[in-house]
């Protein structure tokens, strides 16, 4: 059997850098050989560095790592990026231009032309952009990125996606409760969320807006068309440790009765549930038909994390439905997706030496 692929987590002391070590410790085709964080980390092992939140101790495997600065080169064949969107970019460009794939977790390159916002049930065939990115950006021979989207809009586009492809979509309007967790560590003063709802996280909104149209978006040549419907945001900070849900209503492109909206959901897969992928759940979507479901602390784990759980499905006197979406935001929403796409790539031959002769 081929030796794992050793892996790179930029970022790896903060709230998705520990998810990743946490999802990748036992992992059977990744191996975690590096990892880097701010100059604050810099030379510091692990476990001096970090302040590990996760429930359970530090892995062993990575409490004497030490941590480097987020550049090339790095002891690694692939790069996990959970950088902050600020420095990321520049970051990212850097492993992929010393020839690294970079699978990103943070914004900064998720909207760009040439790189595929990946969700792999979804939109699959968005990896043709990678050909794009070969042959225009000068990245050396293996060099890419793909990213992975917004916690939020992750959730908001899996449970659209069977409506856009059976229905079609013609507006949706998205209210979201966002866990804490999604703030990064620190994140949010106690005394902003105690006894309090918090209607702003910048550029939530504009995010879950735009991101949901590329990723709902088709392949037209060498570039994604995105989806031609309307998205409205408006985001929330709620006071929940781990677990963003999404009160979403949807105008669809034809008339459809409930029972088939939810058989619809229910029926949803796609590649990672075929290829039987090691993250995938066997669930994407789980429907729930109790009246008081999903609620984040009930929920946020379903399908370890990585199924989307809807309920309140209902028809809608505004728009035609409503629902009630919810997922685990470093899961789902940033680690696993990660993780998910790291493993289609690898099953798809963009990893390690099958991609090298195709670069
Ligand atoms: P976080 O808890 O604040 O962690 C930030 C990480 O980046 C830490 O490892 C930190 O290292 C490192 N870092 C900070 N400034 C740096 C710099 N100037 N140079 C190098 N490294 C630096 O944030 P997070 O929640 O994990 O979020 C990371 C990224 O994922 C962000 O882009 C965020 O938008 C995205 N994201 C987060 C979530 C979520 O649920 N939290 C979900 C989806 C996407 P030190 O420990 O050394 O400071």
């Amino acid at each position: 059997m081929p030796g794992k692929i050793r892996v790179g987590i930029l970022g790896a002391t903060g709230t998705v850098g520990q998810r990743f070590i946490q999802m990748l410790e036992r992992h059977p085709e990744f191996e975690v050989t590096a990892v880097a964080a701010s100059e604050r980390s810099e030379n510091r092992t692990y476990s001096e560095a970090c302040s590990w939140r996760l429930p359970g101790e530090i892995p062993d495997f990575v409490k004497g790592m030490r941590l480097q600065a987020p550049q090339p080169p790095l002891d690694c064949d692939l790069i996990f990026s959970s950088l902050p969107g600020e420095m990321a970019q520049s970051a990212e460009e850097g492993f992929a231009r010393a020839g690294y794939p970079v699978i990103s977790n943070s914004s900064a390159c998720r909207m760009q032309k040439d790189v595929p916002l990946l969700i792999p049930e979804i939109n699959h065939e968005h990896l043709r952009l990678l050909e794009v990115q070969r042959a225009s950006r000068g990245f050396r021979k293996g060099g890419f990125i793909v990213t992975n989207p917004n916690c939020s809009t992750v959730m908001i586009a899996l449970a659209l996606a069977p409506l856009h492809a059976r229905f079609g979509i013609s507006a949706a309007v998205a209210t979201t409760m966002q866990a804490l967790s999604g703030a990064g560590y620190p994140g949010v003063a106690s005394l902003d969320v105690t006894d309090n709802v918090l209607p702003f996280i910048d550029q939530e909104e504009e995010k879950i807006e735009r991101e949901t149209l590329k990723i709902l978006g088709r392949m037209n040549g060498t570039q994604v068309e995105t989806a031609a419907f309307p998205v409205s945001a408006q985001c929330h900070r709620v006071n929940v440790s781990d677990g963003h849900m999404a009160a979403v209503r949807v105008k669809l492109g034809r008339v459809a009765r409930r029972e088939e909206v939810r058989e619809a959901l229910v029926a949803f897969s796609g590649p990672p549930q075929e290829m039987r992928l090691h993250t995938a759940p066997e669930h994407p979507l789980i429907v729930r038909d109790e009246p008081d479901r999903p609620q984040p602390r009930l929920d946020r784990c379903a399908g370890g994390g990585m199924s989307v759980t809807i309920g309140r499905l209902m028809p809608d006197c505004v728009l035609d439905f409503r629902f009630v979406a919810l997922s685990h935001n470093s899961i789902r929403g940033a680690a696993g997706a990660a993780i998910l796409n790291a493993e289609l790539l690898a099953a798809e031959g963009y990893l390690g030496s099958a991609h090298s002769g195709a670069a």
